[in-house]
């Protein structure tokens, strides 16, 4: 197996051999991250969750008083730029507060919404005086602001929305519609509203709830999040002057796509920190909970999940920061650029790794789900009443998988945008499938197994991975031709395989980066990657089968599938010792272990 230096280049991880070095990890985090971290973990426990109650009870002055303090902390403005009163840092700054921030309940969406959803697409698409205007405010926390997508007829299609802005004589516009489901839509004083002018040239305004016609309506009963506010927004013949148009007319897809690729990113983020908090909490209470006369923490059964809950959040953790290192990478040294309006280098970093971003968005709801549910199940009884955080937790992490794009939607991009960029001939997958073709379908082909490299059969499972992988997008272009994007099915497995290439990956790598620097806990390191490694052979055998099986029938079917078995000869690990392992550390730790 040869190794490779790390690429910038969104989705050519699927073609090259694995790094050997050179990824971002969070072991590689600076004291100046770490202070960003505690600074946020002291603002959530000392100012939200004493007041989250207050929060639940939809208090908004609350709400209103949290993110002004939050501008005061430099929360807001982490990786804005200076001139307009951010603190201008680099990206891995902004994923650490995002995943501490994670920690608050609803009011973590409160901050998103002010600060992936509109402090963001403002600084990339704002003109200098609509900069000058907004920023300082929003940084500041003064000001809150909203970003008004969604509306009752089109959330998935949103470009179908039938809000509409009419331009008038004097250059100014009038906006009538209906928004729906808006975070902070309740108290927000600055919205980001998307409308279509002359039927269907889609466009972003920046409209003040001080713009007469501008009202919200009721506020939602949601499953959770009950601490953040959900409205719809009328818009009744709002006057919006002409400078207020985010963007360029009819080009209003780039400022909401370009905002989902990051918002997706930090979702990732966010996701990791909410599965490392329920991993505390699990830890804690499987120490402290006894039964039969022992703590719960003694039992194979929990150590089970305790050591599942690591591993899985290892990888996804993993592949975040392996993310945040290559956008790092893309816009090193070009400070200037990163504040031009149109988007900048900010745009086209997220635009290149738009396939990463949708992995972590998708990978990221799913392992926090997992990790949830495992949480209340660890917790018995506790967990399914309100004196536990484990139930608020469950039912307030449900929408990740249906805001910022359905996961459903995000698995459809993952392969789509991979096949586009192929097609194109940016990415060479159809000659890569075709070589792969020839080599597979012989029945030489030679398994992988156990190496005397560390983490080597890992590291030759996730090149067999790849092979899985371009053998699924080879057939399916084969197959479906130009008809593929109508084969759901096969794409959303297609995705899945994918996204376990990149997590599994990511954290294989990490793990070998931990030992080769003599880590402390790199044992636990190559514990966590092997365990991940080996549920994701199987979760990958189980989805190719299917494709192949969907796609293919008789004799091809019988060679693919027989291919497809000699690719995924993984050697079998102890799994078993290796989570318990992972368990005993977390609940001796009371926590998550590796940051
Ligand atoms: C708490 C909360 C906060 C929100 N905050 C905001 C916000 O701040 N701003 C904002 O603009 N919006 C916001 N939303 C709206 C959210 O983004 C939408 O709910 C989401 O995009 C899904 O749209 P929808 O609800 O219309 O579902 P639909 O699009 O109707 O989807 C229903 C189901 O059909 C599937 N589906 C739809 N189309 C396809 C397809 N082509 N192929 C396959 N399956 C498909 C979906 O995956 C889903 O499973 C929020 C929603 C909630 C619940």
């Amino acid at each position: 197996m040869t190794t490779a230096p790390v690429s910038t280049r969104g989705g050519a991880w699927l073609l090259e051999d694995s790094p050997a070095e050179g990824i971002f990890t969070p072991e590689q985090l600076s004291e100046e991250h770490r202070l960003m971290a505690r600074t946020t973990d002291e603002f959530v426990d000392g100012e939200v969750l004493p007041n989250l109650d207050r929060l639940e009870q939809k208090d908004w002055d609350v709400a209103r008083q949290l993110i002004r303090r939050c501008g005061e902390l430099g929360l807001l403005g982490v990786d804005a730029p200076e001139a307009y009163g951010g603190l201008a840092l680099d990206k891995a700054s902004s994923v650490v507060v995002a995943e501490h921030m994670s920690r608050s309940a609803s009011f973590a969406v409160t901050f998103g919404g002010q600060t992936n959803l509109s402090i963001l697409p403002i600084t990339m698409f704002g003109t200098d005086d609509q900069k000058q205007r907004y920023l300082p405010r929003l940084i500041a926390g003064d000001i809150v602001a909203a970003y008004a997508l969604s509306e009752t007829g089109s959330g998935s299609d949103a470009l179908a929305a039938r809000t509409r802005a009419t331009r008038q004589p004097d250059g100014s516009w009038v906006l009538s519609g209906e928004k729906m489901w808006i975070s902070n839509g309740g108290f927000a004083d600055l919205f980001i509203v998307f409308a279509n002018v002359d039927g269907d040239k889609f466009t972003a305004f920046l409209v003040e709830r001080s713009f007469a016609g501008l009202s919200s309506g009721k506020e939602e009963h949601k499953m959770g999040l009950h601490g953040s506010s959900t409205t719809p927004i009328v818009l009744q013949d709002v006057q919006v002057p002409a400078d207020n148009v985010l963007g360029e007319i009819g080009r209003g897809h780039k400022v909401a796509l370009n905002t989902l690729n990051f918002g997706r990113f930090k979702l990732g983020a966010m996701c990791v920190g909410g599965c490392r908090t329920a991993i505390a909490e699990s830890a804690r209470y499987a120490v402290q909970r006894k039964q039969f006369s022992q703590p719960i923490a003694s039992f194979g059964a929990i150590k089970h999940k305790l050591g599942e809950m690591v591993a899985r959040t290892y990888a996804l953790e993993s592949l975040v920061y392996r993310m945040t290192g290559v956008v790092e990478a893309m816009l090193a040294g070009r400070p200037e650029e990163q504040a031009a309006v149109g988007g900048g280098i900010v745009a086209r970093a997220f635009e290149e790794l738009a396939v990463e971003s949708s992995i972590a968005k998708v990978l990221g709801s799913e392992i926090l789900s997992y990790v949830l549910d495992e949480n209340v199940q660890i917790h018995g009884g506790n967990g399914y009443v309100t004196d536990y955080p484990a139930e608020r937790h469950y039912r307030d992490a449900r929408v990740n998988r249906i805001f910022e794009g359905t996961n459903e939607i995000n698995r459809l991009l993952i392969p789509g945008m991979l096949i586009r960029r192929a097609l194109k001939g940016d990415l060479a997958i159809i000659p890569a499938a075709r070589r792969l073709q020839d080599e597979v379908l012989s029945p030489s082909t030679a398994s992988f197994g156990q190496s005397d490299e560390h983490l080597g059969a890992e590291l030759q499972a996730v090149t067999a991975f790849k092979k899985v992988a371009l053998m699924v997008l080879g057939t399916a272009l084969q197959t479906y031709g130009d008809k593929l994007s109508e084969q759901q099915e096969v794409l959303s497995i297609a995705a899945d395989i994918l996204s376990e290439i990149y997590a599994t990956e990511s954290a294989v790598i990490r793990a070998r980066q931990a030992h080769a620097s003599g880590h402390r806990l790199a044992e636990l390191h190559a514990a966590a990657a092997s365990i991940y490694t080996d549920g994701a052979a199987a979760r990958v055998e189980v989805a190719a089968k299917s494709a192949l099986a969907a796609m293919a029938d008789g004799d091809t079917r019988r060679t693919l599938l027989a291919a497809l078995r000699r690719l995924l000869k993984v050697q079998p690990v102890n799994t078993v010792a290796l989570r318990r392992q992972l368990a005993d550390a977390a609940t001796g730790a009371a926590g998550y272990i590796f940051n």
